[in-house]
């Protein structure tokens, strides 16, 4: 059985839904022993919870140890299958965490599946859904399956109540490199806003004008969500090249300003701007997985993050695979198998 110590690295939450995820794909049962424990309140939280009952439900899977604030789960995997689901996530816990639990295993799966996700879908430390959607999917789908993704309704922290819809056809993984991110083709600024004051909208947008200097007048927005899908805010900055999207964001928080948001957003697309890279930090985190189960192909990042590092070790455990990151001459890190 493969023992995974959750505090290790990362120490998050993306260690349970990799595991999960691998488990799944491979057929192989683990452990996990302190879970989270590297965050201030350890253990698995509702939002955790979920992915892991998604994790059975999908899986015909086994568990032992699921609850709110267990630090230890067992679980053993049954066989896949796919099909329409619907999984809500109590809280306004991400709807995106939930999918990068669910999608390898359905995608890898011998039929097509429908999702209905509910639960947050624009929450701070969790891929918010136009990254899911313009960033992460278009990768994915390079390598053979194809999955699209619909909003029909926002959520936000703490209310949540946000729905999306996910759509697999399966196939089998192809490895491929993402080295050159081609021309820059498009750039977009958009300040989301439901239930809140429109100043704090414009406030963000003036924010960041007076900091991405050439990007055209044009590109710059405020969208007005429905009051009842409030409250709640993020800042969206989204540079298309011809082989990926990269999408900052900044999320709207009590105590954190407009502008404060605002300037850390552009201050980090401005630095992806800068660099070679082809996938941004969360990308990567991202991509660690799909490319593991391809078994093979390359892409470049710029710093990689703890969470890909960890990742990376996940995989590791369950595949043997070793994932190595190598910094290249103008600074960017090319990750690749071996
Ligand atoms: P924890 O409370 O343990 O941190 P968690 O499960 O919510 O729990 P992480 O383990 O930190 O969180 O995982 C967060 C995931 O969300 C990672 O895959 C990370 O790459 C991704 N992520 C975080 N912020 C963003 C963002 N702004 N854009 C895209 N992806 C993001």
């Amino acid at each position: 059985m493969i023992t995974i110590d959750g505090s290790e690295g990362e120490g998050g939450g993306q260690v349970v839904r990799n595991a999960l995820a691998l488990s799944l794909v491979t057929g192989q049962p683990f452990r996990i022993t302190n879970i989270r424990g590297g965050r201030e309140k350890p253990g698995l939280m509702r939002q955790h919870l979920t992915a892991v009952e998604a994790a059975l439900t999908i899986g015909g899977a086994m568990c032992e140890g699921a609850a709110v604030g267990a630090s230890e789960l067992a679980f053993t995997p049954g066989r896949v299958t796919p099909g329409t689901y619907r999984f809500a996530v109590g809280t306004a816990g991400s709807t995106s965490l939930v999918l990068q639990t669910v999608l390898m295993p359905l995608l890898l799966a011998d039929a097509p599946s429908h999702l209905v996700l509910e639960g947050g879908t624009h929450n701070m430390m969790a891929p918010p859904f136009e990254f899911i959607e313009r960033a992460f999917l278009p990768i994915v789908n390079r390598m053979g399956p194809e999955v699209s993704a619909r909003l029909t309704r926002h959520g936000f922290f703490p209310r949540g109540g946000g729905r999306i819809e996910v759509d697999i056809t399966p196939s089998k993984l192809m490895p491929i490199d993402c080295i050159d991110r081609g021309a820059l083709t498009s750039v977009l600024a958009t300040a989301l806003f439901a239930g809140l004051p429109f100043e704090i909208a414009e406030r963000e947008i003036k924010t960041v004008r007076k900091l991405l200097l050439d990007w055209p007048a044009d590109a710059f927005a405020v969208r007005q969500l429905p009051e009842e899908q409030g409250p709640g805010n993020a800042l969206l900055l989204e540079a298309a090249f011809e082989n990926v999207t990269e999408i900052v964001t900044g999320f709207g928080k009590l105590g954190v300003s407009a502008e404060s948001l605002s300037k850390t957003a552009a201050q980090r697309m401005a630095g992806f701007l800068a660099s070679d890279a082809f996938a941004g930090p969360y990308l990567a985190d991202q991509m660690l997985l799909p490319f593991a189960l391809a078994g093979g192909g390359s892409f470049t990042t710029v710093k990689p993050s703890q969470h890909a590092r960890t990742a990376a070790e996940v995989i590791q455990q369950f595949t043997g695979q070793r994932w190595t990151f190598e910094e290249q001459a103008g600074g960017s890190h090319l990750v690749r198998l071996g």
